[in-house]
């Protein structure tokens, strides 16, 4: 992609709003554009970072055997009311009736919507277990929608559900998600943390919200510092392992303030490995039994010919939240640094350009064919301006590597940069054989 044709509609009066700097900065580069309050279109700068982080996702769902399926965005009411939430769920949800004056809802999450897909086509105990998901917009009229993408009011998520015969069996479904997530956001470039969460009237331990740390985070969050260094091992299909697995996080404090109490933290975590911090949520697992196909009659026949209700679980990511939190999680000074895994481009060529010679463009321009030649996805600098202007403005896209044809340029070696490193004199072969790795 050439930069000059690359549209990042900079908004350069930043909104008084614009509080910290993931919603900031994503105005500044252009990949977001507010609509109305809590709603924003993608431009591609931002839709194509979201998208990268969309397949880690999927690729990780179907790593343990959830099938993928889409779900629409509108919903009836009528089955909000079968399993009792459409007056439980309050304002948050956005109520809209059609021509025919059927009411309708804009689906905040869809436990409703797959427990009645569920229950229509599945009979037999033989089918399960099963996990589906799906990777869809969903709506929340949340009060105060603020800090841009993290907590908007139409935003993007992965939801997955499981299904299962037993409260045993529900728990290795429970487990595979655990892994998952845990690998979804390694593979991000981030630091997930298992918090346990509230559970409700229904008990048990069983749900966690997975933080990453971060000062601007909404969640508080307390927990034994040990948490940090738990290994993540491959999956290799074993339940046992999945087990150890999450009891090996188990075995350190961490919640999150609705959990929290101060007797508890003294009690099981030494002074010297507390802490307590800020972080953000970017993911929630929860089981719930049969909360839903109680009420909704979703049963199967078990072995002994006994109706069973099924064992249900959810488990959501932010997939568009994810977009702001890698940002606050790896913004430094006035410096961006993408993973790499996510980055909107591996790297970009910065050529200095002079109003009376053209060489450094020209010899940039062969460069840029050359890597799109070996699948790279390039961005040339092509823009006539200023090089101090043009680090500045590599600086915020934050792409990881950069590509400097200058002054030091020699005739088999390029001056090659990982943006928070010192540059290094290189071969192109070298160079290319590094940004394949
Ligand atoms: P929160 O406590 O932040 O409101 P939640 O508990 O309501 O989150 P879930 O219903 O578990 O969230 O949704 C799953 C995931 O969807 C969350 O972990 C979060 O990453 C994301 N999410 C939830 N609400 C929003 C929102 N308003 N804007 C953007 N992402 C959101
Ligand atoms: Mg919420």
């Amino acid at each position: 992609m050439l930069l000059s044709k690359l549209f990042i509609p900079i908004t350069k009066d930043l909104p008084s709003e614009a509080k910290i700097k993931s919603h900031q900065l994503m105005l500044r580069t252009g990949m977001i554009r507010q609509s109305s309050a809590g709603i924003y279109s993608w431009l591609p700068l931002g839709f194509k970072v979201m998208k990268k982080i969309e397949t880690i996702v999927r690729e990780e769902q179907n790593n343990i055997g959830a099938q993928e399926m889409l779900m629409p965005t509108i919903q009836s009411a009528d089955i909000w009311k079968e399993s009792g939430r459409y007056d439980d769920y309050g304002e948050e949800m956005l109520r809209i009736s059609d021509r025919q004056k059927r009411e309708m809802l804009y689906g905040p999450t869809n436990e409703e919507q797959i427990t009645d897909i569920f229950r229509s086509s599945v009979k037999s105990y033989k089918l399960l277990p099963q996990i589906f998901y799906h990777i869809q917009w969903k709506f929340r009229d949340e009060l105060r929608p603020r800090f841009g993408v993290m907590r908007c009011r139409e935003f993007y998520m992965k939801d997955a559900y499981s299904f299962d015969l037993s409260e045993d069996a529900a728990v290795l479904s429970y487990n595979k998600m655990f892994y998952a997530y845990l690998k979804t956001f390694q593979r991000l470039g981030l630091k997930s943390i298992p918090m346990k969460a509230e559970t409700g009237p229904i008990g048990g331990d069983l749900s966690h919200e997975f933080i990453i740390l971060a000062d601007t985070g909404e969640s508080k969050i307390f927990a034994d510092k040990r948490i940090f260094e738990v290994p993540i091992n491959d999956y290799k299909d074993i339940d046992a392992s999945l087990k150890k697995m999450r009891s090996d996080f188990s075995k350190f404090y961490a919640v999150t303030d609705d959990k929290f109490k101060s007797e508890d933290f003294d009690k099981n975590v030494e002074k010297n490995n507390q802490i307590q911090t800020k972080g953000i949520e970017v993911g929630h697992i929860f089981y719930f039994g049969d909360k839903y196909s109680k009420p909704m009659n979703c049963s199967v026949d078990a072995k002994d010919g006994k109706k069973v209700f099924v064992k249900m679980g959810s488990y959501g990511i932010g997939v568009s939240r994810l977009v702001a939190a890698i940002i606050e999680a790896k913004y430094i000074d006035e410096k961006m640094k993408w993973p790499k895994a996510v980055a909107p481009f591996d790297v970009v060529i910065i050529p200095a350009i002079n109003k009376n010679d053209n060489s450094n463009l020209e010899k940039a321009r062969k460069i840029y064919e050359e890597l799109k030649g070996k699948n790279l996805d390039v961005l040339l600098d092509d823009v006539e301006e200023n090089i101090s202007n043009k680090f500045k403005k590599h600086d915020l896209l934050g792409i990881p590597y950069q590509i400097i044809i200058g002054s030091k340029t020699t005739k088999d070696k390029l001056e090659f940069k990982e943006i928070d490193k010192n540059s290094e004199m290189m071969e192109l072969g070298k160079i290319i054989k590094l940004l394949k790795k």
